[in-house]
């Protein structure tokens, strides 16, 4: 996906912060974090959106998920944690490549505004 940032970030032709990488999944500190701790997590393939996850792709969210718990372990993270997917125009979602956000180290208020 030649005009997708997050293509673009796990090809390395743009920076980014990496907390883990593997096979499947690229995960790397968000450049606006709304938690002291915000990570973003994606597939190493492009997925548009949470919309558009189906058998033949699948293996990666569950890839995705395998790595978030190796991240909150590496990461010390064992007071607890939230994961968060934003999905199209009402979901918020501002980058069209399926992604976790990741947040944790302060007490993440339930339901979000
Ligand atoms: P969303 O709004 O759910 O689509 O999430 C996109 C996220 O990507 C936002 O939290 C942005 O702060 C983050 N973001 C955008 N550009 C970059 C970048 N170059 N490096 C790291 N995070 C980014
Ligand atoms: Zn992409």
């Amino acid at each position: 996906m030649e005009d997708c940032l997050f293509c673009k970030i796990i090809a390395g032709d743009i920076p980014s912060t990496k907390v883990y990488e593997d096979e499947y999944v690229y995960a790397f500190l968000d450049i606006a974090p709304q938690a002291p701790f915000h990570a973003v997590v994606v597939p190493k393939t492009h997925i548009t959106s949470a919309a558009e996850i189906d058998q033949g792709n699948s293996v990666y969210v569950s890839k995705i998920y395998e790595a978030i718990a190796k991240i909150a372990k590496a990461e010390n993270l064992e007071k607890g944690f939230r994961v968060v997917t934003n999905c199209g125009e009402d979901g918020g979602q501002t980058v069209g490549h399926l992604h976790f956000h990741l947040l944790a180290r302060r007490y993440l208020q339930w339901p979000p505004g």
